[in-house]
Protein backbone atom coordinates (compact mmCIF):
# COMPACT_ATOMS: atom_id res chain seq x y z
CA UNK A 1 0.00 0.00 0.00
CA UNK A 2 2.76 2.51 1.10
CA UNK A 3 4.98 1.50 -1.47
CA UNK A 4 2.29 2.84 -4.36
CA UNK A 5 1.47 6.21 -2.61
CA UNK A 6 5.04 6.54 -2.89
CA UNK A 7 5.20 6.18 -6.32
CA UNK A 8 2.44 8.28 -6.92
CA UNK A 9 4.06 10.93 -4.98
CA UNK A 10 6.82 10.81 -7.72
CA UNK A 11 4.37 10.92 -10.48
CA UNK A 12 2.54 13.86 -9.13
CA UNK A 13 5.93 16.18 -8.91
CA UNK A 14 6.32 14.89 -12.65
CA UNK A 15 3.38 16.68 -14.16
CA UNK A 16 3.84 19.02 -11.75
CA UNK A 17 6.99 20.06 -13.94
CA UNK A 18 5.21 19.28 -17.11
CA UNK A 19 2.49 21.72 -16.36
CA UNK A 20 5.30 24.35 -15.51
CA UNK A 21 6.16 23.75 -18.87
CA UNK A 22 2.81 23.98 -20.18
CA UNK A 23 2.35 27.55 -18.22
CA UNK A 24 5.33 28.93 -19.91
CA UNK A 25 3.86 28.09 -23.56
CA UNK A 26 0.59 29.33 -22.51
CA UNK A 27 2.26 33.17 -21.33
CA UNK A 28 3.42 33.42 -24.66
CA UNK A 29 0.05 32.38 -26.13
CA UNK A 30 -1.99 34.53 -24.12
CA UNK A 31 0.17 37.93 -24.46
CA UNK A 32 0.49 37.21 -28.34
CA UNK A 33 -2.62 39.54 -29.19
CA UNK A 34 -0.32 42.21 -27.15
CA UNK A 35 2.89 41.73 -29.16
CA UNK A 36 0.62 41.98 -32.34
CA UNK A 37 -1.25 44.76 -31.36
CA UNK A 38 2.60 46.67 -30.28
CA UNK A 39 3.91 45.51 -34.01
CA UNK A 40 0.39 47.04 -35.91
CA UNK A 41 0.63 50.25 -34.07
CA UNK A 42 4.60 50.92 -34.87
CA UNK A 43 4.24 49.71 -38.95
CA UNK A 44 0.98 51.75 -39.26
CA UNK A 45 3.10 54.76 -37.02
CA UNK A 46 5.66 54.31 -39.46
CA UNK A 47 4.01 53.91 -42.82
CA UNK A 48 1.47 55.96 -42.46
CA UNK A 49 2.76 59.03 -40.58
CA UNK A 50 6.51 58.84 -40.39
CA UNK A 51 6.70 57.69 -44.35
CA UNK A 52 3.63 58.94 -45.51
CA UNK A 53 2.29 55.99 -47.23
CA UNK A 54 -1.18 56.34 -48.60
CA UNK A 55 -3.28 54.65 -46.29
CA UNK A 56 -5.68 51.68 -47.20
CA UNK A 57 -9.32 50.63 -46.32
CA UNK A 58 -9.26 47.26 -47.23
CA UNK A 59 -6.08 46.67 -45.53
CA UNK A 60 -6.98 48.24 -42.50
CA UNK A 61 -9.97 45.78 -42.22
CA UNK A 62 -8.23 42.67 -42.96
CA UNK A 63 -5.75 43.46 -39.91
CA UNK A 64 -8.58 44.79 -37.87
CA UNK A 65 -10.47 41.46 -38.43
CA UNK A 66 -7.50 39.39 -38.00
CA UNK A 67 -6.80 41.09 -34.75
CA UNK A 68 -10.29 40.38 -33.57
CA UNK A 69 -9.45 37.17 -34.11
CA UNK A 70 -6.62 36.68 -32.73
CA UNK A 71 -7.96 38.42 -29.59
CA UNK A 72 -10.67 35.69 -30.12
CA UNK A 73 -8.90 32.75 -30.16
CA UNK A 74 -6.80 33.83 -27.16
CA UNK A 75 -10.10 34.63 -25.44
CA UNK A 76 -11.27 30.86 -26.33
CA UNK A 77 -8.06 29.42 -25.27
CA UNK A 78 -8.10 31.51 -21.57
CA UNK A 79 -11.28 30.37 -20.55
CA UNK A 80 -12.27 26.54 -22.59
CA UNK A 81 -9.10 25.04 -23.23
CA UNK A 82 -6.84 25.91 -19.60
CA UNK A 83 -9.59 24.02 -18.06
CA UNK A 84 -9.35 21.06 -20.13
CA UNK A 85 -5.87 20.84 -19.87
CA UNK A 86 -3.08 19.79 -20.05
CA UNK A 87 -3.05 16.77 -22.38
CA UNK A 88 -2.74 18.74 -25.95
CA UNK A 89 -5.76 17.59 -27.63
CA UNK A 90 -7.83 18.41 -31.11
CA UNK A 91 -8.84 22.20 -30.09
CA UNK A 92 -5.42 23.27 -28.87
CA UNK A 93 -3.75 21.91 -32.23
CA UNK A 94 -6.31 23.71 -33.69
CA UNK A 95 -5.83 27.20 -31.77
CA UNK A 96 -2.24 26.67 -32.72
CA UNK A 97 -2.59 26.60 -36.39
CA UNK A 98 -4.86 29.76 -35.84
CA UNK A 99 -2.28 31.62 -34.11
CA UNK A 100 0.49 30.96 -36.89
CA UNK A 101 -1.54 31.93 -39.63
CA UNK A 102 -3.23 34.59 -38.05
CA UNK A 103 0.82 36.28 -37.42
CA UNK A 104 1.61 35.39 -41.07
CA UNK A 105 -1.51 37.13 -42.65
CA UNK A 106 -1.10 40.20 -39.98
CA UNK A 107 2.59 40.52 -41.24
CA UNK A 108 2.15 39.95 -44.42
CA UNK A 109 -0.35 42.89 -44.42
CA UNK A 110 2.18 44.93 -42.34
CA UNK A 111 4.73 47.76 -44.13
CA UNK A 112 7.60 46.46 -42.25
CA UNK A 113 6.21 42.82 -41.56
CA UNK A 114 9.32 41.04 -42.78
CA UNK A 115 11.21 42.18 -39.90
CA UNK A 116 9.35 40.56 -37.68
CA UNK A 117 8.61 36.93 -39.13
CA UNK A 118 10.25 36.09 -35.97
CA UNK A 119 7.06 36.07 -34.46
CA UNK A 120 5.41 33.57 -36.34
CA UNK A 121 7.86 31.23 -34.56
CA UNK A 122 6.85 32.37 -31.09
CA UNK A 123 4.11 29.60 -30.96
CA UNK A 124 6.15 27.12 -32.88
CA UNK A 125 9.15 27.18 -30.59
CA UNK A 126 6.80 27.09 -27.04
CA UNK A 127 5.51 23.85 -29.00
CA UNK A 128 9.08 22.93 -29.55
CA UNK A 129 9.85 24.11 -25.72
CA UNK A 130 7.14 22.11 -24.34
CA UNK A 131 6.47 18.91 -26.64
CA UNK A 132 9.45 18.38 -28.27
CA UNK A 133 11.21 18.98 -32.16
CA UNK A 134 8.80 16.24 -34.05
CA UNK A 135 5.79 17.68 -32.63
CA UNK A 136 6.88 21.07 -33.65
CA UNK A 137 7.79 20.69 -37.03
CA UNK A 138 3.96 20.02 -38.47
CA UNK A 139 3.48 23.77 -37.29
CA UNK A 140 6.60 24.76 -38.58
CA UNK A 141 5.50 23.42 -42.06
CA UNK A 142 1.85 25.20 -41.72
CA UNK A 143 3.99 28.44 -40.87
CA UNK A 144 5.62 27.98 -44.03
CA UNK A 145 2.29 27.12 -45.95
CA UNK A 146 0.77 29.87 -45.01
CA UNK A 147 3.58 31.66 -45.70
CA UNK A 148 3.35 30.33 -49.38
CA UNK A 149 -0.07 30.88 -49.43
CA UNK A 150 -0.01 34.71 -48.80
CA UNK A 151 2.45 34.91 -51.09
CA UNK A 152 0.35 33.80 -53.93
CA UNK A 153 -2.69 35.71 -53.05
CA UNK A 154 -0.42 38.68 -52.73
CA UNK A 155 0.29 37.92 -56.37
CA UNK A 156 -3.74 37.41 -57.34
CA UNK A 157 -5.45 39.93 -54.59
CA UNK A 158 -3.21 43.11 -55.45
CA UNK A 159 -3.32 45.67 -52.29
CA UNK A 160 -4.24 43.47 -49.52
CA UNK A 161 -0.65 41.84 -48.74
CA UNK A 162 1.11 44.79 -48.35
CA UNK A 163 4.08 43.68 -48.22
CA UNK A 164 4.03 41.68 -51.40
CA UNK A 165 3.04 45.07 -53.39
CA UNK A 166 6.25 46.55 -52.28
CA UNK A 167 8.79 43.31 -52.75
CA UNK A 168 6.72 41.92 -55.37
CA UNK A 169 9.23 39.63 -57.31
CA UNK A 170 11.99 40.22 -54.94
CA UNK A 171 14.23 37.53 -54.83
CA UNK A 172 16.39 39.02 -51.66
CA UNK A 173 13.21 39.14 -49.83
CA UNK A 174 12.18 35.37 -50.87
CA UNK A 175 15.11 34.34 -49.84
CA UNK A 176 15.11 36.24 -47.13
CA UNK A 177 12.00 34.14 -46.18
CA UNK A 178 13.43 31.08 -46.59
CA UNK A 179 16.48 31.54 -44.82
CA UNK A 180 14.25 32.42 -41.76
CA UNK A 181 12.18 29.39 -42.30
CA UNK A 182 15.81 27.19 -42.78
CA UNK A 183 17.37 29.33 -39.97
CA UNK A 184 13.84 28.25 -37.70
CA UNK A 185 14.10 24.70 -38.47
CA UNK A 186 18.10 24.63 -36.97
CA UNK A 187 16.49 26.74 -34.15
CA UNK A 188 13.64 24.54 -33.33
CA UNK A 189 16.03 21.04 -33.64
CA UNK A 190 18.09 22.82 -30.58
CA UNK A 191 15.37 23.42 -28.81
CA UNK A 192 14.29 20.17 -29.49
CA UNK A 193 17.63 18.94 -28.72
CA UNK A 194 17.74 20.65 -25.51
CA UNK A 195 13.57 19.45 -24.67
CA UNK A 196 14.88 15.71 -25.47
CA UNK A 197 17.80 16.10 -22.89
CA UNK A 198 15.21 17.65 -20.41
CA UNK A 199 13.13 15.11 -20.95
CA UNK A 200 15.39 12.23 -20.91
CA UNK A 201 16.92 13.45 -17.67
CA UNK A 202 13.59 14.27 -16.59
CA UNK A 203 13.02 10.01 -17.35
CA UNK A 204 16.15 9.31 -15.71
CA UNK A 205 15.08 11.09 -12.51
CA UNK A 206 11.79 9.65 -12.54
CA UNK A 207 12.84 6.67 -13.23
CA UNK A 208 15.41 7.23 -10.23
CA UNK A 209 12.74 8.57 -7.53
CA UNK A 210 10.76 5.52 -8.51
CA UNK A 211 13.77 3.28 -8.31
CA UNK A 212 14.07 4.71 -5.24
CA UNK A 213 10.31 5.00 -4.30
CA UNK A 214 10.43 1.02 -4.67
CA UNK A 215 13.45 0.62 -2.46
CA UNK A 216 12.11 2.33 -0.40
CA UNK A 217 8.93 0.50 0.07
CA UNK A 218 11.11 -2.52 0.33
CA UNK A 219 13.20 -1.13 3.48
CA UNK A 220 9.78 0.00 4.61
CA UNK A 221 8.59 -3.73 4.38
CA UNK A 222 11.59 -4.97 5.61
CA UNK A 223 11.49 -2.55 8.34
CA UNK A 224 8.06 -3.43 9.32
CA UNK A 225 8.56 -6.77 9.28
CA UNK A 226 11.66 -6.45 11.15
CA UNK A 227 9.09 -4.29 13.39
CA UNK A 228 6.46 -7.36 14.20
CA UNK A 229 9.27 -9.67 14.74
CA UNK A 230 10.89 -7.22 17.31
CA UNK A 231 7.26 -7.01 18.86
CA UNK A 232 6.33 -10.55 18.72
CA UNK A 233 10.17 -10.74 20.60
CA UNK A 234 9.06 -8.75 23.31
CA UNK A 235 5.85 -10.15 23.96
CA UNK A 236 7.45 -13.32 24.64
CA UNK A 237 9.51 -11.95 26.21
CA UNK A 238 7.72 -10.18 28.81
CA UNK A 239 5.30 -13.47 28.85
CA UNK A 240 9.02 -15.13 29.72
CA UNK A 241 9.26 -12.52 32.20
CA UNK A 242 5.76 -13.43 33.92
CA UNK A 243 5.82 -16.98 34.24
CA UNK A 244 9.31 -16.32 35.54
CA UNK A 245 8.43 -13.74 37.72
CA UNK A 246 5.27 -16.38 39.18
CA UNK A 247 7.43 -19.16 39.25
CA UNK A 248 9.61 -16.71 41.48
CA UNK A 249 6.68 -16.41 43.40
CA UNK A 250 5.56 -19.82 43.49
CA UNK A 251 8.72 -21.12 45.15
CA UNK A 252 8.56 -17.98 47.81
CA UNK A 253 5.13 -18.94 48.45
CA UNK A 254 6.12 -23.14 48.59
CA UNK A 255 8.99 -22.12 50.70
CA UNK A 256 7.38 -19.98 53.24
CA UNK A 257 4.39 -22.85 53.13
CA UNK A 258 6.99 -25.45 54.16
CA UNK A 259 8.82 -22.91 56.12
CA UNK A 260 5.30 -22.45 58.45
CA UNK A 261 4.56 -26.52 58.73
CA UNK A 262 8.01 -27.35 59.45
CA UNK A 263 7.66 -24.62 62.41
CA UNK A 264 3.98 -26.23 63.07
CA UNK A 265 5.33 -29.69 63.40
CA UNK A 266 8.37 -28.59 65.55
CA UNK A 267 7.60 -25.59 67.47
CA UNK A 268 5.51 -26.74 70.43
CA UNK A 269 4.92 -23.09 72.15
CA UNK A 270 2.23 -21.51 70.70
CA UNK A 271 3.00 -18.20 71.12
CA UNK A 272 6.45 -18.91 69.68
CA UNK A 273 5.02 -20.55 66.38
CA UNK A 274 2.64 -17.52 66.44
CA UNK A 275 5.61 -14.84 66.63
CA UNK A 276 7.50 -17.52 64.23
CA UNK A 277 4.68 -17.27 61.61
CA UNK A 278 4.35 -13.42 62.19
CA UNK A 279 8.14 -13.09 61.77
CA UNK A 280 8.00 -15.41 58.39
CA UNK A 281 4.70 -12.96 56.94
CA UNK A 282 6.68 -9.80 57.22
CA UNK A 283 9.59 -11.42 55.20
CA UNK A 284 7.86 -12.78 52.56
CA UNK A 285 5.38 -10.05 52.06
CA UNK A 286 7.31 -6.81 53.11
CA UNK A 287 4.73 -5.29 54.84
CA UNK A 288 5.00 -2.75 57.53
CA UNK A 289 3.19 -4.87 60.43
CA UNK A 290 2.06 -7.96 60.87
CA UNK A 291 0.02 -8.78 64.36
CA UNK A 292 -2.17 -11.84 65.37
CA UNK A 293 -4.97 -11.64 67.77
CA UNK A 294 -6.60 -14.48 69.11
CA UNK A 295 -9.84 -14.65 71.00
CA UNK A 296 -9.73 -16.40 74.80
CA UNK A 297 -10.88 -19.95 75.39
CA UNK A 298 -14.80 -19.67 75.31
CA UNK A 299 -14.09 -15.74 75.02
CA UNK A 300 -15.49 -13.23 72.69
CA UNK A 301 -13.04 -10.67 73.17
CA UNK A 302 -9.72 -10.77 70.87
CA UNK A 303 -6.06 -10.18 72.23
CA UNK A 304 -3.60 -9.10 70.29
CA UNK A 305 -1.07 -12.37 70.60
CA UNK A 306 1.89 -11.28 68.64
CA UNK A 307 2.93 -7.72 66.99
CA UNK A 308 5.90 -6.23 65.24
CA UNK A 309 5.13 -3.12 65.95
CA UNK A 310 7.40 -1.33 68.40
CA UNK A 311 6.52 2.23 69.32
CA UNK A 312 4.21 2.06 72.38
CA UNK A 313 1.91 4.23 71.58
CA UNK A 314 0.81 2.82 67.97
CA UNK A 315 0.47 -0.69 69.63
CA UNK A 316 -2.04 0.66 72.20
CA UNK A 317 -3.60 1.67 69.82
CA UNK A 318 -3.60 -0.99 67.88
CA UNK A 319 -4.39 -3.30 71.04
CA UNK A 320 -7.20 -0.94 72.18
CA UNK A 321 -9.07 -1.16 69.04
CA UNK A 322 -8.85 -4.22 67.86
CA UNK A 323 -12.10 -5.68 68.78
CA UNK A 324 -13.52 -3.26 65.96
CA UNK A 325 -16.32 -4.24 65.08
CA UNK A 326 -15.48 -3.85 61.15
CA UNK A 327 -12.89 -6.27 61.93
CA UNK A 328 -14.65 -8.73 64.03
CA UNK A 329 -17.85 -8.88 61.50
CA UNK A 330 -16.34 -10.38 58.72
CA UNK A 331 -13.84 -12.56 60.08
CA UNK A 332 -16.51 -14.68 62.20
CA UNK A 333 -18.30 -14.61 58.52
CA UNK A 334 -14.81 -16.38 57.60
CA UNK A 335 -14.57 -13.10 55.08
CA UNK A 336 -10.51 -11.60 54.15
CA UNK A 337 -11.06 -8.16 54.24
CA UNK A 338 -8.81 -6.46 51.33
CA UNK A 339 -8.75 -2.90 51.91
CA UNK A 340 -5.94 -0.88 49.53
CA UNK A 341 -7.17 2.91 50.15
CA UNK A 342 -7.55 2.86 54.58
CA UNK A 343 -10.31 5.09 55.94
CA UNK A 344 -9.18 5.36 59.80
CA UNK A 345 -12.93 6.82 60.52
CA UNK A 346 -14.13 2.84 59.05
CA UNK A 347 -11.00 1.30 61.09
CA UNK A 348 -10.28 2.74 64.88
CA UNK A 349 -7.03 0.69 64.97
CA UNK A 350 -5.45 2.41 62.34
CA UNK A 351 -6.00 5.79 63.35
CA UNK A 352 -3.16 7.81 64.25
CA UNK A 353 -0.91 5.55 62.70
CA UNK A 354 0.56 5.43 59.09
CA UNK A 355 -1.62 2.86 57.95
CA UNK A 356 -2.79 3.01 54.20
CA UNK A 357 -3.67 -0.37 53.33
CA UNK A 358 -4.87 -3.27 55.05
CA UNK A 359 -5.20 -7.07 54.74
CA UNK A 360 -6.96 -9.17 57.30
CA UNK A 361 -7.37 -12.88 56.91
CA UNK A 362 -9.83 -15.02 59.51
CA UNK A 363 -7.71 -18.19 61.69
CA UNK A 364 -10.99 -20.05 61.25
CA UNK A 365 -10.95 -23.97 61.26
CA UNK A 366 -15.02 -25.63 60.24
CA UNK A 367 -17.41 -23.66 62.41
CA UNK A 368 -14.94 -22.50 65.27
CA UNK A 369 -13.00 -18.87 64.98
CA UNK A 370 -9.62 -18.21 66.42
CA UNK A 371 -8.90 -15.25 65.41
CA UNK A 372 -6.84 -13.65 62.57
CA UNK A 373 -3.92 -12.68 61.15
CA UNK A 374 -3.55 -8.59 59.99
CA UNK A 375 -0.89 -6.90 58.01
CA UNK A 376 -0.81 -3.43 57.18
CA UNK A 377 1.09 -1.07 54.69
CA UNK A 378 2.25 2.33 54.58
CA UNK A 379 1.49 3.01 51.60
CA UNK A 380 -1.58 2.84 49.09
CA UNK A 381 -2.42 -0.04 46.70
CA UNK A 382 -0.40 -2.59 48.80
CA UNK A 383 -1.73 -5.69 48.51
CA UNK A 384 -2.80 -7.83 45.27
CA UNK A 385 -4.77 -10.72 45.08
CA UNK A 386 -1.58 -13.10 45.08
CA UNK A 387 -0.77 -11.57 48.93
CA UNK A 388 -4.20 -12.61 49.46
CA UNK A 389 -4.05 -15.92 48.17
CA UNK A 390 -1.23 -16.14 50.02
CA UNK A 391 -2.03 -15.10 53.34
CA UNK A 392 -5.16 -17.31 53.31
CA UNK A 393 -2.64 -20.39 52.83
CA UNK A 394 -1.37 -19.52 55.56
CA UNK A 395 -4.04 -18.86 57.78
CA UNK A 396 -5.29 -21.80 56.82
CA UNK A 397 -2.58 -23.70 57.87
CA UNK A 398 -2.19 -21.86 61.55
CA UNK A 399 -5.34 -22.11 62.02
CA UNK A 400 -5.03 -25.71 62.07
CA UNK A 401 -2.43 -25.76 64.41
CA UNK A 402 -4.08 -23.14 66.78
CA UNK A 403 -6.80 -25.57 66.61
CA UNK A 404 -4.93 -28.72 67.15
CA UNK A 405 -2.97 -26.92 70.04
CA UNK A 406 -6.41 -26.03 71.84
CA UNK A 407 -7.43 -28.95 71.53
CA UNK A 408 -4.85 -30.37 73.33
CA UNK A 409 -4.70 -27.74 76.06
CA UNK A 410 -8.25 -28.66 76.47
CA UNK A 411 -7.30 -32.52 76.67
CA UNK A 412 -4.74 -31.81 79.27
CA UNK A 413 -7.43 -29.60 81.10
CA UNK A 414 -9.86 -33.27 81.28
CA UNK A 415 -6.86 -35.25 82.48
CA UNK A 416 -5.59 -33.02 85.00
CA UNK A 417 -9.50 -31.79 86.37
CA UNK A 418 -11.62 -33.79 88.75
CA UNK A 419 -14.60 -34.30 87.10
CA UNK A 420 -16.96 -33.58 89.81
CA UNK A 421 -15.51 -30.76 91.98
CA UNK A 422 -13.88 -29.04 88.48
CA UNK A 423 -10.56 -28.61 90.53
CA UNK A 424 -7.42 -30.43 89.86
CA UNK A 425 -7.11 -33.81 90.66
CA UNK A 426 -4.16 -36.11 92.91
CA UNK A 427 -2.32 -37.25 89.87
CA UNK A 428 -1.94 -33.63 88.75
CA UNK A 429 -0.98 -32.78 91.93
CA UNK A 430 1.42 -34.67 92.91
CA UNK A 431 3.15 -33.93 89.39
CA UNK A 432 2.66 -30.11 89.91
CA UNK A 433 3.89 -31.02 93.63
CA UNK A 434 7.17 -32.54 92.62
CA UNK A 435 7.88 -29.89 90.27
CA UNK A 436 7.74 -26.96 92.74
CA UNK A 437 10.03 -28.75 95.13
CA UNK A 438 12.14 -28.92 92.48
CA UNK A 439 12.59 -25.18 92.07
CA UNK A 440 11.91 -24.56 95.61
CA UNK A 441 15.19 -26.54 96.23
CA UNK A 442 16.87 -25.40 94.05
CA UNK A 443 15.85 -21.63 94.70
CA UNK A 444 15.37 -21.81 98.13
CA UNK A 445 12.05 -20.84 98.74
CA UNK A 446 9.37 -22.59 101.28
CA UNK A 447 6.24 -24.67 100.19
CA UNK A 448 3.07 -25.60 102.13
CA UNK A 449 0.45 -27.60 101.69
CA UNK A 450 -2.94 -27.64 103.76
CA UNK A 451 -4.85 -30.59 103.73
CA UNK A 452 -8.48 -30.87 104.44
CA UNK A 453 -11.01 -33.12 105.16
CA UNK A 454 -14.64 -32.45 105.67
CA UNK A 455 -15.63 -33.45 109.10
CA UNK A 456 -18.67 -36.30 109.52
CA UNK A 457 -19.08 -36.60 105.99
CA UNK A 458 -20.75 -40.06 105.76
CA UNK A 459 -23.13 -38.80 108.75
CA UNK A 460 -24.26 -35.45 106.19
CA UNK A 461 -24.57 -37.74 103.22
CA UNK A 462 -26.50 -40.17 105.25
CA UNK A 463 -28.66 -37.20 106.74
CA UNK A 464 -29.06 -35.27 103.29
CA UNK A 465 -28.20 -37.45 100.44
CA UNK A 466 -25.49 -38.46 98.59
CA UNK A 467 -26.46 -36.22 95.33
CA UNK A 468 -26.71 -32.58 98.00
CA UNK A 469 -23.30 -34.75 99.41
CA UNK A 470 -21.66 -33.60 95.35
CA UNK A 471 -22.92 -30.28 95.97
CA UNK A 472 -21.53 -29.53 98.83
CA UNK A 473 -18.33 -30.56 97.70
CA UNK A 474 -18.37 -28.90 94.38
CA UNK A 475 -19.29 -25.97 96.50
CA UNK A 476 -16.13 -26.28 98.54
CA UNK A 477 -13.58 -26.60 95.98
CA UNK A 478 -15.02 -24.02 93.86
CA UNK A 479 -15.12 -21.18 97.27
CA UNK A 480 -11.71 -22.32 97.64
CA UNK A 481 -10.69 -22.15 93.85
CA UNK A 482 -11.86 -18.57 94.64
CA UNK A 483 -10.16 -17.62 97.67
CA UNK A 484 -6.28 -18.33 96.82
CA UNK A 485 -3.57 -16.76 94.79
CA UNK A 486 -3.13 -17.18 91.42
CA UNK A 487 0.35 -19.06 91.70
CA UNK A 488 -1.93 -21.24 94.39
CA UNK A 489 -3.12 -24.83 93.46
CA UNK A 490 -6.34 -26.71 94.63
CA UNK A 491 -6.83 -30.44 94.20
CA UNK A 492 -9.38 -33.00 95.21
CA UNK A 493 -7.10 -35.74 96.88
CA UNK A 494 -9.49 -38.26 97.53
CA UNK A 495 -13.18 -38.92 98.56
CA UNK A 496 -13.68 -35.51 100.84
CA UNK A 497 -10.12 -34.79 101.11
CA UNK A 498 -8.81 -31.56 99.19
CA UNK A 499 -4.97 -30.37 99.44
CA UNK A 500 -3.62 -26.66 98.43
CA UNK A 501 -0.49 -25.83 97.25
CA UNK A 502 0.85 -22.87 98.20
CA UNK A 503 4.80 -22.12 96.92
CA UNK A 504 6.25 -19.19 98.42
CA UNK A 505 4.86 -19.51 101.94
CA UNK A 506 6.03 -20.53 105.51
CA UNK A 507 4.21 -22.28 107.87
CA UNK A 508 2.97 -19.04 109.52
CA UNK A 509 1.16 -17.55 106.44
CA UNK A 510 0.14 -21.36 105.87
CA UNK A 511 -1.43 -21.56 108.81
CA UNK A 512 -3.69 -18.57 108.98
CA UNK A 513 -4.51 -19.15 105.24
CA UNK A 514 -6.18 -22.58 106.50
CA UNK A 515 -7.61 -20.85 109.28
CA UNK A 516 -8.94 -18.09 107.08
CA UNK A 517 -10.16 -21.17 104.93
CA UNK A 518 -11.43 -23.01 107.45
CA UNK A 519 -14.01 -20.23 108.82
CA UNK A 520 -14.69 -19.19 105.77
CA UNK A 521 -15.72 -22.78 104.52
CA UNK A 522 -18.17 -22.64 107.70
CA UNK A 523 -19.94 -19.79 107.44
CA UNK A 524 -20.99 -21.14 103.98
CA UNK A 525 -24.83 -22.54 103.42
CA UNK A 526 -25.19 -24.93 100.63
CA UNK A 527 -28.58 -25.02 99.44
CA UNK A 528 -30.31 -26.96 97.05
CA UNK A 529 -33.81 -27.61 96.63
CA UNK A 530 -35.12 -26.94 99.80
CA UNK A 531 -32.03 -28.03 101.80
CA UNK A 532 -29.65 -25.65 103.56
CA UNK A 533 -26.74 -27.17 105.51
CA UNK A 534 -23.02 -26.36 106.12
CA UNK A 535 -19.88 -28.18 106.68
CA UNK A 536 -17.30 -27.91 109.00
CA UNK A 537 -13.39 -29.43 108.05
CA UNK A 538 -10.63 -30.20 109.58
CA UNK A 539 -7.20 -29.22 108.05
CA UNK A 540 -3.31 -30.60 108.70
CA UNK A 541 -0.41 -27.74 107.40
CA UNK A 542 2.85 -28.47 106.58
CA UNK A 543 5.90 -26.95 105.22
CA UNK A 544 8.77 -27.92 102.99
CA UNK A 545 11.92 -27.43 103.81
CA UNK A 546 11.14 -26.65 107.54
CA UNK A 547 8.97 -29.54 108.09
CA UNK A 548 9.05 -32.00 105.74
CA UNK A 549 12.24 -32.88 103.36
CA UNK A 550 10.37 -34.16 100.37
CA UNK A 551 7.05 -34.39 98.46
CA UNK A 552 6.09 -37.51 100.01
CA UNK A 553 6.97 -37.05 103.48
CA UNK A 554 5.10 -33.41 103.23
CA UNK A 555 2.15 -34.99 102.21
CA UNK A 556 2.40 -37.44 104.92
CA UNK A 557 3.06 -34.89 107.70
CA UNK A 558 0.76 -32.90 106.59
CA UNK A 559 -2.03 -35.78 106.65
CA UNK A 560 -0.73 -36.39 110.31
CA UNK A 561 -1.52 -32.95 111.29
CA UNK A 562 -5.42 -33.49 109.83
CA UNK A 563 -5.80 -36.70 111.88
CA UNK A 564 -4.24 -34.43 114.40
CA UNK A 565 -7.35 -31.82 113.84
CA UNK A 566 -10.12 -34.62 113.64
CA UNK A 567 -8.59 -36.01 117.30
CA UNK A 568 -8.97 -32.95 118.68
CA UNK A 569 -12.42 -32.57 117.69
CA UNK A 570 -12.94 -31.51 114.24
CA UNK A 571 -13.19 -27.98 112.88
CA UNK A 572 -10.06 -26.70 113.27
CA UNK A 573 -6.15 -26.45 111.75
CA UNK A 574 -3.50 -28.34 113.13
CA UNK A 575 0.57 -27.54 111.93
CA UNK A 576 2.66 -30.78 111.07
CA UNK A 577 5.53 -32.12 113.36
CA UNK A 578 9.03 -32.43 111.80
CA UNK A 579 8.68 -35.42 109.74
CA UNK A 580 12.14 -36.83 108.28
CA UNK A 581 11.84 -38.33 104.89
CA UNK A 582 10.05 -41.30 104.48
P1 LIG B 1 -14.55 -37.66 109.76
O1 LIG B 1 -15.00 -36.41 110.38
O2 LIG B 1 -13.74 -38.45 110.70
O3 LIG B 1 -13.77 -37.40 108.50
O4 LIG B 1 -15.86 -38.43 109.46
P2 LIG B 1 -16.39 -38.84 108.06
O5 LIG B 1 -17.76 -39.27 108.16
O6 LIG B 1 -16.22 -37.69 107.12
O7 LIG B 1 -15.51 -40.00 107.74
P3 LIG B 1 -14.72 -40.32 106.44
O8 LIG B 1 -13.85 -39.16 106.09
O9 LIG B 1 -14.03 -41.61 106.62
O10 LIG B 1 -15.92 -40.50 105.47
C1 LIG B 1 -15.83 -40.44 104.07
C2 LIG B 1 -17.16 -40.26 103.50
O11 LIG B 1 -17.20 -39.31 102.52
C3 LIG B 1 -17.67 -41.56 102.96
C4 LIG B 1 -18.45 -41.16 101.78
O12 LIG B 1 -19.79 -41.33 102.01
C5 LIG B 1 -18.20 -39.69 101.63
N1 LIG B 1 -17.76 -39.46 100.31
C6 LIG B 1 -16.55 -39.76 99.75
N2 LIG B 1 -16.56 -39.41 98.44
C7 LIG B 1 -17.78 -38.85 98.21
C8 LIG B 1 -18.37 -38.29 97.07
O13 LIG B 1 -17.82 -38.23 96.01
N3 LIG B 1 -19.64 -37.83 97.22
C9 LIG B 1 -20.33 -37.86 98.34
N4 LIG B 1 -21.58 -37.41 98.43
N5 LIG B 1 -19.82 -38.41 99.43
C10 LIG B 1 -18.54 -38.89 99.38
MG1 LIG C 1 -12.15 -38.65 104.69
MG1 LIG D 1 -14.37 -36.82 106.59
Amino acid sequence: MKKETKIGDYEDQRNVLLDDLGKYEEIISDFLWAVMLFLITADTFTGYVIEHTPFKWHTFFVQLAVFVFIIAVSIYRMLKIRKEQLVPGFKYTLLKVLDIIFIVILLSTMNYGHYFYFIVLLPIISVCVTRGFSTSLPYLFIGFAVQASAFFLSKNIPGIMREYEVNRYNPAFLMLIGSVYIASLLFLKLLGVFNKQFRQSEQDNQNLVAQLGRKYAQLEQARIEKQEQFDKLKEVNIQLEDTNKRLTSSLAEFFTLQQISQAISSIFDMNELLQFVNDVIIGVMGVSTSNIALYGIGGNRLKVQVSNIINKRELAILTDNINSPALKEAIDEGRTILNNAVDPDQYDFTRGRNVRSLLCAPLKVKDKTHGFVLIEHSIPDAFDDDNVRLLEIITQQVSIAIDNARLYEQLQEYANTDGLTQVYNRIYFQKRLKEELDHAEQQGYEVSVILYDIDDFKLFNDSYGHLFGDVVLKSIAQAVKESIRKDDLVARFGGEEFIILLPHTGTERAYEKAEELRKQIASLTIEDKNVIASVTVSMGVSTFPALADNDASLISSADNALYEAKRSGKNCVKIASRLRSI
